[in-house]
């Protein structure tokens, strides 16, 4: 592929990532109106970016303070809740599941 041809490319790339996020802008502005006008005749809305909810980090897990790889979370020892308390893993554990220890 030529040079020129590659640099289009990238032109219509960043062009198109400019008209969506002024689209994704003007929407996001309407919304936050009509939710304004809802909530002004009694409604309960609330507008919420979930584009990072549920994503996992690189963080120690709040349950066992253990960062593996692939990440989890408490989510995880949902699924192996004993007596009631979230249980915390063992390194066996950990390696059955897929993960590997990092911190
Ligand atoms: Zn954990």
């Amino acid at each position: 592929m030529s040079r020129s041809a590659i640099d289009a490319l990238h032109a219509i790339d960043a062009k198109r990532s400019a008209v969506v996020a002024d689209l994704k802008n003007q929407l996001l502005l309407q919304l936050k109106s009509t939710a304004a006008d809802l909530n002004a005749i009694g409604g309960h809305v609330r507008i919420i970016n979930t584009s990072r909810m549920g994503q996992l980090t690189d963080k120690p897990c709040k349950i066992c303070g253990f960062a593996t790889a692939p990440a989890h979370d408490g989510r995880k020892h949902v699924r192996y809740q004993k007596l009631g308390a979230f249980a915390t893993f063992t390194a066996a554990e950990l390696k059955d599941m897929g993960f590997k220890r990092i911190k």
